[in-house]
């Protein structure tokens, strides 16, 4: 593995933890495309498609296919992981004319909003389905909370391949994943996991539902924190249900791109980290830098989840950086 953020090639020994790591970035849109190649991301962990919807006007089918398709390309052979539309909370869509909320962290924002609008929902569907075929793509859903919503989810996506197939397209394949990033669907991470091909968490949600903490609200900065031990025994939890199920799992959330957490992660058998483009050296080099033994590892995972408060976490993954 190379790192290259200051120009200069360092290899990393083939003991370290970046062993069976994915480092991807997460993006906003095909103008990212440069950041990708330039901190050398091995995929798209995160494709943020709400941008193409913030504007005056909604984006047709074919302005979402050629988004989706130079993405794709761009990040081609690696995988691009396409999150269907996350507005509502902290993003906004004037054309879409949405209701105001009293808590619209809490109300129809992302999955729930695409649920009750089925054919801006397919509409997206049909162009990451067309946008396949350039290269290894998956498809994601945000903020699901219960097993109804993933399985009403993966309808509209096999109709939406129906209507792609009927008007003479061609398709590639695509994995299909789902957030976890609402404590509901963490605590059942079990059952859902025979329902997807990966998890993605979402640190950023995570933290602020299982801590109700608002994540905009800097007041409340210091009880946000993803080293709150709850928040990790919660994600150690999921890791651990996809394994016994066989799926992977990422992290995409801000706590992604975090050195401190990075070994922790690694430990409790997350397969990639996805993050800001810019946090890819400092990520690689912290994993690339460590050599644990599988016990040394399975140390750190019983010491991070015997802590009680979130300062005492800190000092477990401050003190692991040198052992
Ligand atoms: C998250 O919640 O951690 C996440 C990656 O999604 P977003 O920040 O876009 O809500
Ligand atoms: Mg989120």
């Amino acid at each position: 593995f190379a790192n290259t953020d200051a120009g200069e090639e360092v290899i990393f020994g083939e003991n370290s933890l970046l062993q069976g790591m994915t480092l991807a970035a997460n993006i906003g849109s095909p103008g990212d495309l440069p950041l990708v190649r330039k901190f050398k991301a091995q995929g798209i962990g995160l494709y943020r498609t709400e941008f193409l919807f913030m504007g005056e006007e909604l984006p047709s089918e074919e302005d979402q296919l050629e988004a989706y398709r130079q993405v794709i390309d761009g990040c081609s052979p690696h995988l691009t992981v396409i999150r269907t539309l996350d507005i509502g909370g902290d993003k906004k869509a004037p054309a879409l004319n949405l209701p105001q909320e009293k808590n619209p962290f809490l109300g129809v924002r992302a999955l729930r909003l695409t649920l009750r609008r089925p054919e801006l929902f397919r509409q997206q569907l049909r162009a990451i389905w067309r946008a396949s075929i350039a290269g290894p793509t998956a498809v994601m859903f945000p903020m699901i909370a219960t097993l109804g919503e993933l399985e009403e989810a993966k309808e509209s996506l096999w109709t939406a391949r129906e209507e792609v197939l009927q008007a003479g397209y061609e398709i590639g394949s695509l994995q299909v994943g789902m957030m976890i990033e609402i404590p509901s669907a963490a605590w059942l991470a079990d059952k859902f996991a025979p329902l997807v091909d990966f998890f993605s968490i979402g640190t950023n949600d995570l933290t602020q539902y299982m801590l109700a903490a608002d994540r905009e609200n800097p007041e409340l900065a210091e009880l946000n924190q993803p080293y709150h031990p709850a928040v990790l025994g919660m994600i150690a939890r999921v890791s651990q249900a996809a394994l016994q199920k066989g799926i992977w799992t990422g992290i995409c959330g801000e706590a992604g791109g975090d050195p401190l957490l990075a070994p922790f992660f690694k430990a409790v058998g997350i397969e990639e980290l996805s993050m800001a483009p810019g946090s890819l050296a400092k990520v690689r080099t912290a994993l690339g830098k460590m050599e644990m033994s599988a016990e040394e590892q399975e140390t750190l995972v019983k010491s991070v989840l015997a802590c009680a408060r979130t300062s005492e976490v800190i000092k477990v993954l401050q003190s692991s950086k040198t052992t």
